[in-house]
């Protein structure tokens, strides 16, 4: 008899971010990627006996901006505690974090699902935290220590255990990206570890009307999307096997950690967790606890925007733009500002939108670049909008423009001008071209008027003709008008 088995994934992450401050949390040595190793480095981030750390006042007013925009309640009061463990690239042997006055909690965040859809997931908790340094592992049998990164402010994200598929756990990822890009916060960028996520991952199986619990999986360092989205895909995987063969349970079995071998697309078990690890954490007899009187709190508060998602949802409901186009546009905040600008002169959205997506975002990206630095100006876009839309180019000339406005920066009524490109529009003009197709046809017109099946095949035929004689120079619209006054 074949067993009934049902399951469902259940995720929870905690997301790691850089914060793009000058100076690190506890020092003023710069947060710089990619310098020489150990040369931003003070008495301080080495963990050198006897120094005193200062609160980065930036860095925490991030972090509280982030928590602002994630809805959560902001604690009045909230100290720095010290996490002991002992790794090389960790000097002092303890990492200063947030243990149980965090700066933040309770609050939560809308990701986009399919078809413009959005789904709530919880958010546990917003702390700040400082990062350690980086092991270097050359060729040879022996390891070095970059302290650079040691002590660069890390913002640590929680959330439920609301998410219920891969799909949703990249949309959150993306959502946060987006987010603290907004705010001006971080960079977010995954290839210098500026963001990681560690995604707990298990199953609710129901089989033959009892239900089953997973023992969960933390899986460590992520650092891109693909990689997080594959690797709760991959443990979804394995935990339904394991569960069918061997019946382990969240009872049963314990939590592991696991780790992404990007080469092989599996998770690895780097240990099982047979009781919390203690680390000791109690408060950091160096560090003040930190206030957060209203007057502070709203002077951060300033520095919220309106958020992407909401961005998004708004193109699509005032702008009557696609779920996806409204996406794109969105993505990035200086895109959106551009289009925002552009369209303020009472151009239709979508036009601007089009020309947007489908030229000036596609040389931004073989230039290596934004929107906005290629040096466009808004109000060109806008004008060769209101061009199209008055049938003065056609809109594949539009996208012509665009490409040279780019390169020449000149205005688009003197782009048409000089390639050629205005349509024409005037009837008296086109109706004698019209009437000399139509006298160098007679079979189509034949075909035309008979209204059979030849018919709509042989009117395209005679517009082609007369955009031909043209030279692609004519209104389609106003050719259309003009044949069908002619041919009924
Ligand atoms: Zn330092």
């Amino acid at each position: 008899m074949s067993s009934e088995v049902q399951y469902k994934v259940v995720v929870g992450l905690e997301i790691h971010v850089h914060l793009s401050t000058k100076s690190k949390m506890f020092c003023s040595c710069a947060v710089e990627f990619g310098q020489r190793p150990n040369s931003r480095v003070c008495p301080v981030c080495l963990g050198m006996p006897g120094v005193l750390p200062v609160m980065n006042k930036q860095a925490l007013e991030y972090a509280v901006l982030v928590a602002l925009a994630l809805n959560c309640e902001i604690a009045g009061f909230t100290k720095w505690d010290r996490k002991s463990y002992y790794y090389p690239d960790l000097p002092k042997n303890y990492q200063i974090s947030q243990y149980d006055l965090p700066l933040s909690t309770n609050g939560f965040i809308e990701i986009p699902l399919e078809k413009g859809q959005t789904k709530r997931i919880g958010i546990i908790r917003v702390h700040l935290e400082e990062d350690a340094g980086k092991n270097l592992h050359p060729a040879g049998n022996y390891s070095q220590v970059d302290l650079n990164r040691a002590g660069t402010p890390l913002m640590e994200i929680v959330t439920e255990p609301d998410m219920n598929s891969s799909a949703q756990v990249r949309a959150l990822a993306v959502e946060l990206q987006r987010m603290v890009r907004y705010l001006g916060v971080s960079e977010a960028d995954m290839q210098k570890g500026q963001m990681r996520f560690e995604p707990n991952v298990n199953l609710i199986i129901t089989k033959d009307g009892a239900e089953y619990k997973t023992p969960i999986a933390e899986i460590k360092n992520l650092n891109s999307f693909r990689a997080l989205e594959k690797s709760v895909d991959y443990e979804t995987q394995r935990q339904l096997d394991e569960f069918l063969q061997t019946g382990i349970t969240m009872e049963t079995g314990s939590k592991s950690t696991r780790g992404w071998d990007d080469q092989r697309q599996v998770t690895v078990l780097q240990r099982e967790k047979e009781e919390a690890h203690d680390y000791r954490y109690f408060p950091d007899p160096d560090l003040v606890p930190v206030e957060l009187k209203e007057q502070w709190l709203d002077d951060i508060r300033a520095g919220l925007c309106e958020l992407p998602i909401k961005k998004q949802m708004r193109y699509v409901d005032q702008y009557k733009l696609s779920d996806y186009d409204a996406g794109v546009l969105t993505a990035d905040r200086s895109n959106a500002e551009f289009f925002e600008q552009a369209i303020g002169a009472g151009v239709d959205p979508k036009r601007v939108c089009n020309l947007i997506t489908q030229v000036g975002l596609k040389l931004a990206n073989e230039a290596g670049c934004s929107l906005v630095e290629l040096g466009l100006a808004a109000e060109n876009v806008a004008e060769l909008a209101k061009m199209i839309d008055a049938g003065q180019v056609s809109a594949t000339a539009g996208n012509t423009i665009m490409r040279e406005m780019v390169k020449t920066g000149k205005n688009p009524h003197v782009l048409a001008e000089e390639l050629n490109l205005i349509q024409k529009s005037d009837a008296g003009e086109l109706e004698t071209i019209v009437d000399q197709v139509l006298a160098e046809n007679p079979k189509a017109v034949e075909e035309v008027k008979s209204g059979g099946k030849k018919s709509k095949k042989a009117r395209g035929f005679l517009l082609g003709q007369v955009m031909q004689k043209t030279k692609g120079q004519a209104n389609p619209k106003v050719v259309s008008q003009i044949l069908a006054g002619k041919l009924g």
